[in-house]
């Protein structure tokens, strides 16, 4: 077996990060997995069980308990919780006002962690994003990108995104949550959100959304190249 390729996409919430490594993975023949999905299935667990988010031993015994599954037969794939399609549903807001307080406790990332590590072992040729894909998770992945943007225009691109979706919001309060989201995932202990060191910054702001992607793609490929000229196997995908 060739070695495995991972590309990690960190970065704060509203930067275009999942779509962005969907299109990357799509490009290259790489598998895709959006790790935030799989707090957000987490926090839909409390919810539905009735679980204080707070609770942490009480969420790692329900983690345990759960079948929490990201079904790679479809592209992007879909996660199941217990064989529910739940893709649609942890978008909505009551999930998101608990998942950065779900994904702060040590019961749950150790298992998300573990987790993504086993994703890794089956799909070698892999664009994982997050926020601690590059610092914690694959450290040694073979690119690491840091994707950012101003809050503001991140607001606005989730403001777009959730009024396609048929959901009515107001933009400020969409920028206050971005805004609140973030200092709480970056004032985490255990994996906080912070550019990995080392990695690729792009700021997103000015750019759209396939100058992104194709930004990525030159990076992914330059390496790529650059590994399998010093060791003379082809590491093109
Ligand atoms: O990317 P998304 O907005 O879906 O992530 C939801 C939340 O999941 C983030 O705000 C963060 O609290 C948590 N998360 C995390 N570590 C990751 C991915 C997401 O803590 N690798």
């Amino acid at each position: 077996m060739s070695s495995p390729i991972i590309v990690t996409i960190d970065g704060p919430a509203g930067t275009g990060k999942s779509s962005a490594a969907a299109q990357l993975a799509d490009r290259l023949g790489f598998d895709m997995l959006d790790t935030g999905a799989m707090y957000r299935a987490v926090a839909l667990l409390a919810l539905e069980h009735q679980i204080d988010p707070h609770d942490e031993p009480a969420l790692g015994i329900a983690i345990d308990r759960s079948n929490l599954l990201i079904d790679f037969s479809s592209r992007p794939p879909v996660i199941r919780l217990n064989l529910r399609d739940v893709h649609e549903r942890i978008r909505d807001a009551d999930v998101t006002a608990i998942v950065s307080l779900i994904a702060s406790h040590h019961a749950v990332r150790v298992r998300m962690v573990d987790a993504q590590r086993q994703v890794a072992l089956q799909h070698d040729r892999l664009v994982t994003e997050g926020r601690d894909q590059g610092s914690v998770v694959f450290p040694n992945a073979t690119v690491r990108v840091w994707l950012d943007a101003r809050p503001e225009v991140r607001a606005n691109r989730r403001t777009v995104e959730l009024r396609g979706r048929g959901q009515q919001v107001d933009e400020r309060r969409v920028l206050a949550e971005i805004i609140a989201r973030d200092a709480s995932d970056r004032g985490r202990l255990e994996g906080p959100l912070l550019q990995p060191t080392g990695s690729h910054a792009i700021d997103t702001s000015d750019i759209s959304f396939d100058e992104v992607v194709i930004a990525l793609e030159r990076l992914v490929r330059a390496r790529l190249g650059a590994v399998s000229s010093r060791c003379g196997c082809g590491g093109g995908a």
